[in-house]
């Protein structure tokens, strides 16, 4: 039977070092010391001219151990318990493995499973990543660069947006979003309100350079080279990370910690859910089709969010 109730959320008080910590996980540890419990046939006369109270009301047989993290004492707590029980049907067979009898009476050990006592770290873990997925998602339903990530693939499949398409429609976003920040700046161009976008230096120059290409394939008749293209999708790719990157920051991913035992913070669980959650967007809603393995690295890196 599996007791489903009273397994606590609270922190476990060290008996040795009185350090209260939320345990890192149990495992189920049979115990050595089994006191003749189930009791096998081949015991059954040893236990019939027993006198009585040899056999102890509960038998702990297995347990679930756990470690301080500070000073590594070890902890246990019951996992399988067996209940010495009297059976009121005093048939004359033999008696069946776990049955035993005590001044005439006869009994069994009945044997309970007992949960873990206490949540584990990792049930910490997963509410943390839990919500601050949900914060995330939030941040980039708010950031709603789905339109970008829509044009971006039928640029990529569909012949009907062709280059030159892509171009002028992403050049529109592009302003779209920059009017959307308000910012204020003399004289009122596109150049120079890009020069005063928050991305690296690099990035606006291939901005700008964008804006040149459009001002050339639409005064001079100007067809987009390989060269162009290539452009037009780093350019892509580098602006989107920026904008992605910018939102994660203001989430101050970095300090995000458990509060009732920060050393119980997994982070290589949490750094491969937020890896997994960006790459599913990078890869769902961006439609980037490199490896983006790396510039989910690079963002983490740069939010300064490690494995270790
Ligand atoms: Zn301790």
């Amino acid at each position: 039977m599996q007791q489903t109730s009273g397994m606590k959320k609270k922190k476990i008080k060290c008996p040795l070092c009185s350090v209260k910590f939320i345990p890192r996980f149990f495992h189920r540890e049979k115990l050595k010391f089994e006191v003749n419990a189930p009791v096998h046939i081949i015991n059954k006369f040893k236990l019939k001219f027993s006198n009585g109270g040899f056999q102890p009301p509960n038998i702990v047989s297995r347990s679930w151990v756990t470690i301080c993290p500070e000073c590594n004492y070890i902890i246990k707590f019951a996992a399988e318990m067996g209940k010495k029980e009297f059976l009121d049907h005093n048939s004359k067979s033999i008696l069946h493995l776990r049955e035993f009898k005590e001044d005439g009476k006869r009994y069994e050990y009945k044997f309970y499973n007992l949960e873990k006592p206490y949540k584990e770290a990792h049930y910490y873990n997963t509410d943390l990543i839990k919500a601050l997925k949900q914060r995330m998602l939030k941040a980039l339903d708010d950031l709603d660069l789905s339109k970008w990530g829509f044009l971006y693939k039928m640029w990529k499949t569909d012949s009907q947006i062709d280059s030159f398409k892509f171009l002028i429609r992403f050049l529109a976003y592009i302003e779209k979003y920059i009017a959307s920040l308000k910012i204020k700046i003399d004289p009122d161009t596109i150049i120079a309100k890009i020069g005063a976008l928050y991305v690296p230096y690099e990035l606006k120059e291939n901005i700008i350079s964008l804006i040149r290409i459009r001002e050339k394939t639409i005064g001079q008749y100007y067809d987009l080279i390989k060269k162009d293209e290539a452009l037009l999708q780093n350019t892509y790719i580098e602006l989107t990370m920026e904008l992605i990157f910018q939102e994660m920051v203001s989430l101050h991913l970095n300090k995000a910690s458990i509060k009732e035992d920060p050393r119980a913070l997994d982070k290589e669980f949490y750094y491969l859910e937020l890896k997994e959650l960006l790459q599913n967007y990078l890869k769902n809603t961006l439609y980037i089709s490199e490896d983006t393995s790396l510039f989910v690295i690079t963002m983490l890196n740069r939010l300064k969010i490690t494995l270790g």
